[in-house]
């Protein structure tokens, strides 16, 4: 079988029949490279440019670590601003389709935190944000990372120049310390290696250069 199929990973059928509905027809070269590894729920550190592809290779392997029957936040995915979190929000939606009611919630900053907190006492599967709005749920009690089974970091270098290192470390802090974490990068310079090494566990390492 084709490397490139993503009918080669351990996904349901109806998984698959969602992807070529969205007209993927074959897996990106990070999609194959970090898919087999994240699938497995190894940690993954993978450096790639954008458009390569980057959110369906975390997405698929949030959606295969989350258990639907559970209404928890188990998938926790952390972006450098909210459109990003948005755009990453509206295609795990797109991934999750063929699931049965995958509650995915958007927490970033520049709007007030009275409505977000009634969300998340509804309840979600996944959470997309940015690190300054959860960093400032978590603060006040309004939001339990106690239940997450996989982390994911796009974007880590620029979440890292834009002053969140701290952050980050306080957050993954506040998920179990046996989790799932992904980071994805541009680029892999000596801060993220820092920030990266007592956060992840014996992690794959990916790196793709080219987009196709
Ligand atoms: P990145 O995060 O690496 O910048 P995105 O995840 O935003 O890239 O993907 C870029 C574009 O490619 C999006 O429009 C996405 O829908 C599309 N895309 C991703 N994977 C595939 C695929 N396997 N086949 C076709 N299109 C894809
Ligand atoms: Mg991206």
């Amino acid at each position: 079988m084709n490397t490139k199929d993503f009918a080669s990973l351990p996904l349901s059928d109806d998984c698959l029949a969602n992807l070529a509905s969205l007209d993927y027809l074959e897996m990106t070269p990070i999609q194959a490279a970090s898919l087999p590894a994240a699938l497995e729920g190894r940690d993954l550190i993978a450096q790639a440019k954008t458009g390569s592809g980057k959110t369906a290779a975390f997405g698929l392997g949030v959606l295969h670590a989350l258990n639907p029957r559970w209404f928890a936040v188990q998938g926790l995915v952390m972006c450098p601003t909210r459109e990003l979190a948005d755009q990453v929000a509206k295609e795990l939606r797109r991934l999750a389709r063929y699931m049965d009611n995958i509650k995915v919630l958007t927490l970033c900053g520049g709007v007030p935190m009275g409505p977000q907190i009634g969300s998340l006492e509804h309840g979600a599967h996944i959470v997309v944000g940015t690190p300054g709005r959860i960093r400032d749920h978590l603060g006040k009690g309004t939001l339990d990372l106690s239940t997450v089974k996989i982390l994911v970091l796009d974007e880590a270098d620029r979440m890292v120049d834009m002053g969140f290192y701290d952050d980050i470390e306080n957050i993954a802090r506040a998920c179990p310390k046996r989790r799932q974490t992904l980071l994805f990068s541009a680029t892999y310079p000596d801060s993220i290696k820092r920030l990266a090494a007592p956060l992840l566990i014996r992690p794959v390492e990916i790196r793709v250069e080219s987009l196709h």
